[in-house]
């Protein structure tokens, strides 16, 4: 079966960026399950696995603009620590995650701590980056009716949500 909308597939992935690892599935042990088509991948690698089959190796390059957009100017903002769990610890440089007013999260990269606030500079923090994704295709399987209902995939085991 051929990985394209509506499928799920089950992969096991390496991220490297200038270079360097900067995360894979290997190291969790835990495949990563996606819902193909409903936006849970960035639009390079869904590309990139269109088409292939379980069993297969790929790798793929992905530009900025297919990842994880462009860096954009301008996005540093001055925020409370009381916005930051653990404020005490944030150093510049480093990725934290920041609660939203309009609610969920973000990640930001910290670009210097103040006394009471802290500058984050709102790109993602892999905005700007080609990224290379060396892929293993463990599975691939049409999404179920909830799946597709749901945007997302239902791994084996995982609790109904
Ligand atoms: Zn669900």
């Amino acid at each position: 079966m051929k990985a394209g909308k509506d499928k799920v597939i089950s992969l096991h992935y390496t991220l490297t960026v200038d270079g360097e690892k900067v995360e894979s599935s290997l190291d969790r042990n835990e495949p990563l399950w996606v819902l193909l088509g409903h936006g849970q991948l960035i639009p390079g690698l869904e590309k990139a696995l269109e088409g292939h089959e379980a069993g297969e190796q790929l790798q793929a390059e992905i530009a900025p603009a297919e990842g994880y957009g462009e860096r954009q100017q301008g996005l540093t903002q001055r925020v409370p620590k009381k916005y930051f769990q653990q404020a005490a610890k944030l150093k510049p440089g480093m990725t934290t995650v920041l609660a939203l007013k309009e609610g969920g999260h973000r990640v930001v990269v910290v670009e210097k701590v103040g006394m009471t606030t802290v500058d984050v500079d709102l790109n993602h923090p892999m905005a700007g980056k080609a990224l290379t994704f060396d892929v293993t295709i463990n599975e691939v399987r049409d999404g179920t009716e909830e799946e597709i209902q749901h945007g997302h995939a239902h791994p084996p085991g995982a609790e109904a949500h």
